[in-house]
C-alpha cells in the first residue's frame, strides 16, 4: 500500500499536514510539489495563498496569510495573522444537538467500581489524607511512608495511600473573592469518590484555611480531623497521624468493587504537549470513546479554557439550554480578564513544543481540543473544581496547563483521565489513574513503555477513528475496573497537586 504523504480535514481546506517529514520536491496527493522540507505534522499549502486570504484547516480560518504563499510551501507560525478573538454575546446555542441515538453504541455498558452513598463510584480504593496548608506537607510524605510499610500489608483490600499536599492554606488573601477556587478544590478533593468517604484531613493549628472552610460541622471531629500543633513533639505527631489512618483503613477495607452501570463513572479528558495530528488521531478518537460514554449514560468532562476558547461558538451550539451557553459565556469571560489583568493574550499558548509540532496558532490547537469532547450535547458548565450535578458531556473549566487542570478535574471528582498527546509527557495523578494516548506512532515507538495507546494507525489509514475508540474504550473500563493498571501507575509517575489559585498570595 502507498502510504498517504499529507492529511486534509476538510475539502475547502487549502493547508494539508505532512504525516511525515516530506523532502522538498515530494510530490503529494494533489499533484504540488514540495517547495520547502515540510517537517511531520507541519502544513503545507495546497494552492497559491495570496496575502491577507484565509488558511483553512478544519474548514476553519487559522488566520490570514502576512504574504503570498505560493503552492507547496511550508505555512508556518510566521506565516499567518491570529484572527480577532470571537465575541461571546449573544452566542447561537443548540444549533448542532446531535440526539443521543445517533451516538455509538458502547461495547460495553457494565463496569466494576466502587460505589459510593451518593455522586459517582470509585475507580480505586485509597486512604486520601488531605492537608489544609502546605507547612504540614513533609510530616505527611514521612507519615505515608509509615502507612505504606508498617499498615498497608494488613489491609490488602485497599489499593493504596495518597498524601494529597498541596500549595495553599496560608500566606493568602483567603477572602478574596477567587479564593474560592482553591478553597472549592481542597473541600471537593477530601470528598473524592477514590477516598470512600473517609475523612482524614490533617491541618498545622494557625493557617488560614481552617477546617470550618473546607468541612461541614458534623464532619469536624477527632476522628476525623488532626491538627500538628497539638501533638507534643514527634513521636507523638506520627503516632497521631498512624493511629487515625489505621482506623481509616479498617474502614475502607470492607470495600468491594462491584458490577455498575456506566452512569456511575465520571471521567476526565485533557490534552497536552498537542501536536498537529493530536486533532486528527487522538483526540477523535477519544471523542469517540467520549460519545459512547455519554450514550451509555456515563459523565465525561472536557476543559482547558485558553484551548477552546477560539472554538467558543461550536461548543455554544452543542449546549443544551441558554442557561448552559450562558454559563459557557461567563467562564470564558472571566478566563480572558483573568489573562488581560496581567497583559497576557490567548498568544500565550501555545508552547513552543506546541508550534514545533506543526500547531501554528491557538486556533489550530483549538480544533483539534475540541474534538476529545465528541459530538454528544453539552449538558452542564463548571467553575474550576466543581462538582457536576448531571450526567452526559460536562464542560469544566479549568487553566489549559496539565497539571493544574489535572487537580482541577480531580476536584471534581473524576475517577480516571484521558490523557491525549502528541509531543509525549511521563504526567500522572495519584488520586485517579490517567490513561494516555499518543496522536502519532514515532512517539509511540519511542516511548513504547510509557505511553499506552497510540491512534497512530489513523494518521497512516491502518485504522480508523472508530477502531482507535472502541480500543480506548475498552481500556478506559479495564483501568477504571482495576483489571488493568496504566504504565503511569505502574511506574508510580505522579505529579504534585497544583491546585488553581487565582486569588493573590500575601
Ligand atoms: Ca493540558
Amino acid at each position: 500500500m502507498q502510504q498517504r504523504l499529507t492529511i486534509r480535514i476538510q475539502p475547502q481546506d487549502n493547508v494539508a499536514v505532512a504525516v511525515r517529514d516530506l523532502p522538498a520536491g515530494t510530490v503529494i496527493e494533489n499533484g504540488v510539489a514540495a517547495r520547502d522540507p515540510i517537517p511531520q505534522a507541519h502544513k503545507i499549502a495546497l494552492e497559491d495563498i495570496p496575502q491577507g486570504a484565509p488558511i483553512l484547516r478544519y474548514g476553519v480560518i487559522l488566520g490570514h496569510a502576512k504574504k503570498d504563499i505560493p503552492a507547496g510551501s511550508w505555512v508556518n507560525e510566521h506565516m499567518l495573522d491570529l484572527p480577532e478573538s470571537p465575541a461571546l454575546d449573544d452566542l447561537p446555542w443548540g444549533t448542532n444537538l446531535v440526539p443521543l441515538e445517533n451516538l455509538p453504541d458502547p461495547p460495553e455498558t457494565t463496569w466494576m467500581g466502587y460505589r459510593n452513598v451518593s455522586g459517582p463510584a470509585g475507580t480505586r480504593n485509597l486512604l486520601g489524607i488531605v492537608s489544609t496548608v502546605q507547612c504540614v506537607a513533609g510530616v505527611l510524605k514521612v507519615a505515608v511512608e509509615r502507612i505504606r510499610r508498617d499498615l498497608l500489608p494488613k489491609y490488602p483490600h485497599v489499593d493504596g495511600v495518597v498524601a494529597v499536599t498541596h500549595p495553599y492554606g496560608c500566606g493568602v488573601a483567603i477572602n478574596a473573592p477567587m479564593a474560592s477556587i482553591p478553597i472549592r478544590a481542597v473541600r471537593n478533593l477530601i470528598r473524592h469518590p477514590n477516598f470512600g468517604g473517609e475523612i482524614m484531613v490533617v491541618g498545622l493549628g494557625c493557617e488560614k484555611l481552617t477546617y470550618d472552610r473546607v468541612l461541614p460541622p458534623e464532619d469536624i471531629t477527632p476522628e476525623n480531623v488532626l491538627t500538628l500543633q497539638d501533638c507534643p513533639g514527634h513521636d507523638a505527631m506520627m503516632d497521631a497521624i498512624l493511629s487515625m489512618a489505621e482506623q481509616k483503613l479498617q474502614l475502607l477495607e470492607r470495600r468491594r468493587r462491584e458490577e455498575l452501570p456506566l452512569s456511575e463513572l465520571l471521567i476526565g479528558m485533557q490534552c497536552g504537549g498537542s501536536d498537529a495530528f493530536s486533532g486528527i488521531s487522538a483526540n477523535p478518537a477519544a471523542g469517540y470513546a467520549a460519545d459512547m460514554l455519554v450514550k451509555g449514560g456515563g459523565t465525561v468532562l472536557f476543559s482547558e479554557v485558553t484551548e477552546v476558547r477560539d472554538g467558543v461558538s461550536l461548543l455554544a451550539a452543542r449546549c443544551v439550554s441558554p442557561a448552559v451557553r450562558d454559563r459557557l459565556a461567563e467562564e470564558m469571560g472571566w478566563y480572558d480578564q483573568y489573562l488581560a489583568a496581567s497583559g497576557v493574550g490567548r498568544d500565550a499558548n501555545p508552547t513552543p513544543g506546541n508550534k514545533q509540532g506543526g500547531l501554528a496558532n491557538i486556533v489550530e490547537k483549538a480544533m483539534g481540543s475540541i474534538a476529545k469532547s465528541g459530538t454528544s450535547p453539552i449538558v452542564e458548565v463548571l467553575s474550576p473544581a466543581e462538582m457536576p450535578t448531571k450526567r452526559g458531556l460536562i464542560y469544566a473549566a479549568t487553566p489549559a496547563s496539565d497539571i493544574v487542570c489535572g487537580p482541577c478535574q480531580t476536584a471534581s471528582g473524576i475517577g480516571l483521565q484521558v490523557f491525549l498527546t502528541g509531543r509525549g509527557t511521563p504526567y500522572g495523578l495519584e488520586i485517579c489513574p490517567v490513561v494516555k494516548v499518543c496522536s502519532r506512532n514515532e512517539l509511540k515507538s519511542h516511548w513504547f513503555d510509557l505511553i499506552d495507546i497510540s491512534a497512530g494507525d489513523i494518521v497512516t489509514g491502518e485504522k480508523t477513528i472508530a477502531e482507535v475508540g472502541m480500543e480506548l474504550f475498552h481500556f478506559i473500563l479495564d483501568v477504571a475496573s482495576g483489571r488493568k493498571q496504566p504504565f503511569s501507575d505502574q511506574y508510580g509517575f505522579h505529579n504534585d497537586m497544583c491546585i488553581f489559585n487565582p486569588a493573590p498570595i500575601t
